[in-house]
């Protein structure tokens, strides 16, 4: 954390103001001047220094917004008026996408081309939950009584807090306020505090569009300090996290004593499984750009590559020589393929990964450290794309979520073989699965044990198909008419006339 800010570093961004925390319809600083300073992961260099809350402000804004639900509003306003709210804040992220994509490839590190992606999938979320908000009914019941009319009806659940992760910072955060406003509920977010630019940017946009006082409101900080004011509190009535598996478990655990509902996407250890027959040119691409989309820094990143023995070499030989020809650099120069990791400890992380890959036998094949040409800046946070041949489940890099760009190779013979390998992980997040034979695909794709799975694709999703995962990924759903479920509590009314 930094004590001095520079008003220059705080005035970068047309959409980032004086003040970034937003609580109860006001723009403010931390309650005790507290600032944290952003850094650029291409150059290692702080490029803007934000308000960094205190526990103070985070209760602050949780009360703002339990008085929004309470007496405010919101979450009696007709469906219609809140579906065109929706509308209008996708309409303020179209016309400032060239702005909110920079702010998040200079925050996250991730090329233009990505982030101008998010910012579609961003607009498209808003768009979605504007119109399946629209068209829910509510479900008359036959209780075989005709004076009875009976009813299940759905209303907004509460108060939400929704924490989220920084490799997809605003697209992750939109996920969980466009379903939160189409239901009705009022919100305190939380984005990573390694990447919070995009989201103040985007609760501007949000006042901008017309949502009331108390309704969002933002804080930026470190979990570990706001964590408790946020989940530790009866005035919470829905926990939406997006993160790392440990923090999902502290989460749950404080939430358990308040019987605060709490939805949970965790990382994932995702396999992706080439058969002998696949389309090859196909196989080669989705596997690398599966495995190394934003460096790798994805939770449905398919890390682990298994591959049917007879073709495992060659298949493995085409790998490495695409991946050295994959091009690192800032995420704001066009000619970049890939960009940095976020931060110095992804970095270390991966370096740590790699020593206990070699020490564990694995072979490595391209890649294990920084790049060696020297058309970076050299204090950015560069990690080649790595692939480790003959790997197997003993080892912790196939086990462990590394949440970078490291491929590992894996082999088999026969498909229940593969089968038993793609589900022999504790996470179940997402796999993929290339093959031209249509039985094997349709046995695969329902035997794999993961939330989604691809066949002869890899990495594609829709707003309108659920998104989470099985096992130790995670226990809600995020996206579809499940997505907008979370934020919403099921009456049975019974009126006997
Ligand atoms: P993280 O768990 O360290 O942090 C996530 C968020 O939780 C941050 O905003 C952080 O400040 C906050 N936080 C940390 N401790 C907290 C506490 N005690 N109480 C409340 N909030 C707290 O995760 P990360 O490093 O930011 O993100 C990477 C992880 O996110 C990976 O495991 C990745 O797989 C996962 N992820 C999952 C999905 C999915 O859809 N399942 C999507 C993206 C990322």
């Amino acid at each position: 954390m930094s004590e001095t800010r520079s008003s220059e570093q705080t005035t970068a961004s047309p959409l980032i103001g004086e003040t970034q925390l937003y609580i109860d319809g006001r723009w403010r600083h931390a309650s005790d001047g507290s600032t944290r300073d952003i850094v650029n992961p291409a150059t290692g260099a702080t490029f803007m220094t934000v308000d960094e809350a205190t526990p103070a402000d985070a209760t602050a804004a949780i009360t703002a917004a339990r008085r929004a639900f309470d007496h405010g509003e919101w979450p009696r306003t007709p469906v219609a008026e809140r579906a065109a709210l929706l509308r209008r804040i996708a309409d303020l992220v179209a016309a400032n996408r060239a702005e909110l994509s920079r702010l998040e490839t200079l925050d996250t590190g991730k090329t233009l081309a990505e982030s101008l992606i998010d910012l579609t999938d961003v607009e498209s979320v808003l768009r979605y939950y504007a119109s399946l908000v629209e068209v829910t009914a509510d479900r008359a019941v036959d209780v075989g009584n005709p004076a009875v009319i009976s009813r299940v009806v759905r209303e907004p659940i509460g108060v939400c807090v929704l924490i989220a992760p920084w490799n997809y910072p605003l697209l992750q955060m939109s996920w969980k306020i466009a379903p939160a406003l189409a239901a009705g509920c009022t919100m305190v977010a939380k984005p990573s505090e390694v990447t919070p630019l995009s989201t103040i940017a985007f609760v501007l946009l949000c006042e901008q569009a017309g949502v009331a006082p108390g309704v969002l409101n933002l804080l930026q900080g470190a979990g570990s300090s706001l964590g408790p004011a946020l989940t530790d509190t009866d005035d919470v009535d829905f926990i939406s996290f997006t993160g790392g598996l440990s923090t999902g478990r502290v989460i749950s655990a404080t939430a358990a004593q308040h019987i605060t509902k709490v939805a949970v996407e965790l990382g994932g250890k995702n396999p992706h499984i080439v058969f002998a027959d696949a389309d090859w040119e196909s196989a080669v691409d989705l596997v690398l750009t599966g495995v190394f989309l934003h460096s790798g820094q994805v939770c449905s990143a398919g890390t682990r590559v298994i591959v049917e023995e007879s073709i495992a070499d060659d298949f493995v030989d085409a790998l490495v020589t695409a991946t050295s020809q994959i091009r690192i650099g800032d995420g704001l120069d066009p000619r970049s393929a890939t960009g940095p990791l976020v931060s110095q400890a992804q970095l270390d992380k991966m370096t740590d990964y790699v020593a206990s890959a070699l020490a564990e036998g694995a072979v490595l094949r391209t890649g294990g450290g920084a790049p060696e040409s020297a058309d970076r800046h050299p204090g950015g946070y560069w990690f080649s794309p790595t692939i480790f041949d003959h790997c197997d489940r003993s080892m912790r890099i196939v086990r462990e979520e590394t949440f970078g760009p490291i491929l590992t190779v894996e082999r088999f013979t026969t498909e229940a073989q593969a089968l038993a390998l793609g589900n022999d992980t504790d996470y179940g997040l997402a796999a993929g699965v290339q093959t031209s034979d249509a039985a094997v695909a349709a046995r695969m794709t329902r035997g794999l044990r993961h939330g989604t799975v691809w066949c002869n694709d890899f990495g594609y999703y829709t707003p309108a198909a659920e998104w989470g995962g099985f096992g130790k990924s995670g226990n809600g759903r995020e996206l579809g008419p499940t997505g907008l479920a979370e934020y919403q509590e099921t009456k049975h009314i019974w009126h006997n006339t």
